[in-house]
């Protein structure tokens, strides 16, 4: 199985800046490797200031010209924008398995998932309605209308190369904002096709800019974004200590935010679920992606009562879950993105043990074997509060069990982070799926089901996971000022 994409203009290691493919100014560029065997794919130019500077340039240059086009015609181009993503769907899954790691299968089902999101939007884009508001007093017109916010830069992570980036592009553009972006370092050349495609599709020059940047030279990049008074949003999936970072150093331009970061989900299991489900359930949140996802299930907490019956079942279905690389058919679970990963992956599993828990399932070692960035699935019980896996994201396959005894308990465990993005909880009691729900704090809530993300719902966190949301008509809004007009002598 060949992860090589058919066209190789699809391949591309430059920048893309007021619609030229270009060099960095200081020729200077940066690997970008395969995570299933360190080898490297291609070089791609590692960005300086000036080079964010020139792509801010071109966007504020064709901003107003792309504002003034009729919603319409944006869609139109959106859609062609779309037709290709789909037309593509092989080749982009190809580089998204070759720079990121997953299974074919899943590359080739994330590049749906991301097109699905600029289908979306090219329909919403003519539906950025105002307002009439009746005046409390005579002789006035009270008006709301919303106007795109300007340059948007957007910054994402690796784990999803094709969709994070596809959901924060197509609702700026539809709401007709010009972007500036700058990939994950581990995973460029994925949104580098998306934006040759975006090119081919006709969108006008300038309109969609971006720039590759090493982790060195990343601070430089998006630090002349935070600077420049002329973006005028930041849309940023990622950590959340990089995402505290740009929500201060934006402070002094007062720019507006989506921080899109990490996660800590709860998976809540009680006494009256449906235990075969809560099982698939767990496996499809779970693994999508060796678990690398700001939404996994990252403490399973297990009803006393139901405990050993759940972790027999999750024990058999996990037992069958195959590593290897996106070029083996059959695997389920790729290479993790990097060394650093797998050493946290490790560490994690190696200090559960430390304070008394068991490894079902699993290994504190890698898959030496089959490569330095693999890891078996881990199964943990007797998992406790004070173990790191509590507390931090592991973003792998380790699923650790924790025990709990009554509705209130768990609650308030499961709440005791300072993240709020995703939780789950599985029960067939009516009453309670309304209490727990309400009671758990956290942007989604997914209740009896384990896949929930769809280009339909409003996707983002509370708390330390951020705030802004992504898809849904709430998307375009982030894109968007509200302006009030008050017109008198009527
Ligand atoms: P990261 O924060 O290290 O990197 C994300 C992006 O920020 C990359 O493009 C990186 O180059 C850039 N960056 C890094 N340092 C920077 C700096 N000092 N200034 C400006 N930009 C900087 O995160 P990651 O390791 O790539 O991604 C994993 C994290 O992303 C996890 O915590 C995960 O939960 C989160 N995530 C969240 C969501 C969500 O929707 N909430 C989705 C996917 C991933």
């Amino acid at each position: 199985m060949t992860l090589t994409p058919t066209r190789d203009e699809l391949i591309q290691s430059r920048n893309f800046i007021g619609g030229q493919w270009c060099e960095g100014a200081d020729g200077r560029s940066f690997d970008v490797v395969d995570p299933a065997d360190d080898s490297l794919i291609v070089q791609v130019v590692d960005s300086s200031a000036a080079d964010a500077k020139a792509a801010v340039d071109a966007a504020s240059a064709a901003f107003p010209a792309w504002r003034d086009t009729p919603a319409r015609q944006r869609a139109q181009l959106l859609k062609r924008w779309h037709a290709l993503i789909i037309a593509n769907q092989e080749d982009l899954a190809r580089l998204i398995s070759r720079e990121q790691g997953k299974p074919l299968a899943e590359g080739r089902g994330e590049v749906l998932y991301a097109a699905s999101y600029v289908e979306w939007f090219a329909e919403e884009a003519v539906r950025a309605y105002g307002d009439l508001i009746p005046a409390p007093v005579g002789g006035r017109r009270m008006s709301v209308v919303k106007e795109p916010v300007g340059v948007v830069a957007a910054v994402t992570p690796w784990n999803f190369p094709a969709a994070m980036i596809a959901r924060k592009i197509a609702p700026a553009l539809a709401a007709g904002c010009t972007v500036v972006c700058k990939p994950a370092e581990d995973t460029p050349l994925t949104s580098l096709a998306l934006v040759r495609l975006a090119e081919e599709a006709g969108l006008p020059a300038g309109t969609l800019n971006i720039v590759t940047a090493s982790r060195e030279s990343t601070p430089a990049v998006v630090g002349q974004w935070l600077e420049d008074r002329r973006v005028r949003k930041i849309t940023f999936t990622g950590s959340t200590p990089v995402g505290k970072h740009l929500a201060r150093e934006s402070a002094a331009t007062l720019k507006k935010l989506s921080l899109e970061l990490g996660g800590n989900a709860p998976f809540i299991v009680f006494e009256d679920a449906d235990l075969d489900a809560a099982v698939e359930g767990l496996m499809a949140g779970k693994f999508r992606n060796g678990g690398q996802t700001c939404v996994s299930p990252n403490r399973v907490f297990v009803h006393d009562a139901v405990h050993d019956a759940f972790v027999a079942r999750l024990a058999e279905r996990m037992s069958k879950l195959t590593v290897g690389p996106a070029t083996r058919p059959d695997a389920l679970i790729g290479p993790m993105i990097n060394a650093r990963a797998v050493e946290k992956i490790l560490r994690h599993i190696q200090d559960a043990l430390d304070k008394g828990a068991r490894l079902v399932l699993g290994s504190t070692r890698g898959l030496a074997p089959l490569g330095r960035n693999f890891v078996s699935p881990a199964l943990i019980t007797g998992a406790t509060t004070d173990m790191a896996l509590a507390h931090e994201e592991t973003f792998g396959p380790v699923v650790p069990v924790f025990r709990f005894g009554s509705e209130a308990e768990v609650v308030e465990i499961a709440n005791a982070t300072p993240y709020g993005l995703a939780a789950y909880f599985y029960t067939r009691d009516i009453d309670r799926v309304e209490r727990v729900a309400a009671a758990l704090e956290s942007g989604i809530v997914a209740i009896n089901e384990g896949a929930f993300a769809s280009e339909a719902a409003p996707f983002g966190g509370i708390k330390d996971s951020g705030y802004g949301r992504e898809g849904s008509r709430y998307g375009l809004d982030e894109y968007m000022h509200t302006k009030y007009l008050c017109q008198g002598n009527l």
